[in-house]
């Protein structure tokens, strides 16, 4: 399943006026609209749906959910059906924005349901009440992280990947692609996660997910919150676009760039440190500009 999607992703190293090594590696190439990192996060969720006979996925997510549109991407693209419960009853009533669009354009069902109930999406009486619903149905949680997709985000560093540089950076938002990254990465790597939320308790669902400590979390950059920018992160996104040829989105990986590029700046790095950033995509939700 996803075989024939090539995860032989291309690098590309930054021309930086330091002697740090900024090397990209884009996931975003995996797929024009769909995140890279949710392949490697869907995966396993696919293999253990079709090994229980079941060939339909039910998720959850917010108006902006890039996870949202790649299940329905990697549903469509396996001969799944997917149902997506959405945030927010008022969408039902308003032109879907890009990514809701893009969700519903590869056939996910989309179901707007309230603050209230959408709050329940963890609770256990409610998923049961789901599932009796969708009967034929695997549910994957909000994000898409679980076990199954840790599994997976483990394969995003390749053998090489762990000799060949000593910090490992990414965008954060629920935690399971650090996760994969901090257990896949060798001893002497650090791995280091740009926050695109507010708040400590990430700190916490990642610790749930490894027993390492390499690893560190910041969010210094998440410029106020989820999917909320300021002018100094978008024009750094332009600018940044503009150099080096690489797109960037907003939400997630203008954000990590723009901590990297200040670290770098302030000399946080000792001379010489080889970096890999993973560019995880996301760029059906990008602004326009
Ligand atoms: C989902 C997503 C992330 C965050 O992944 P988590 O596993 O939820 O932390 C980062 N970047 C992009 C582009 C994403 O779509």
């Amino acid at each position: 399943m996803f075989d024939h999607i090539a995860f032989d992703t291309p690098y590309q190293t930054l021309a930086l006026p330091c002697s740090i090594q900024l090397t990209v590696k884009r996931l975003d190439l995996i797929h024009p609209q769909i995140s890279g990192n949710k392949f490697f996060k869907l995966k396993y969720n696919f293999f253990a749906a079709q090994q229980q006979g079941l060939r339909q996925i039910l998720t959850f997510g917010g108006a902006y959910s890039n996870h949202i549109a790649a299940t329905a991407y990697a549903a469509q693209l396996v001969g799944f059906q997917s149902i997506g419960i959405i945030r927010g009853e008022e969408l039902s009533t308003q032109d879907l924005n890009p990514t809701l669009q893009t969700a519903q354009d590869f056939g996910m069902q989309l179901h707007f349901v309230s603050r209230a109930e959408y709050r329940l999406r963890h609770e256990s009486e409610y998923l049961q009440q789901l599932q009796g619903q969708y009967p034929q149905a695997f549910i994957i949680p909000e994000g898409g992280t679980n076990t199954l997709a840790i599994q997976g985000t483990q394969e995003i560093l390749t053998s090489e990947d762990k000799e060949n540089y000593d910090v490992i950076c990414c965008a954060v938002g629920t935690g399971g692609t650090i996760a994969g990254l901090i257990e896949s990465s060798s001893e002497q790597q650090q791995v280091l996660g740009f926050s695109a939320l507010k708040g400590d308790f990430l700190q916490h669902d990642i610790q749930q997910w490894t027993t390492k400590n390499n690893w560190t979390l910041t969010d210094a950059y998440c410029c106020g919150g989820y999917a909320k920018t300021t002018d100094e992160l978008l024009q750094f996104m332009q600018q940044f676009e503009q150099r080096y040829a690489i797109p960037l989105e907003q939400v997630y990986t203008a954000k990590m760039m723009m901590g990297l590029f200040d670290l770098i700046q302030q000399n946080h790095f000792p001379a010489n440190t080889r970096i890999l950033a993973i560019h995880t995509g996301g760029l059906q939700g990008r602004f326009q500009t």
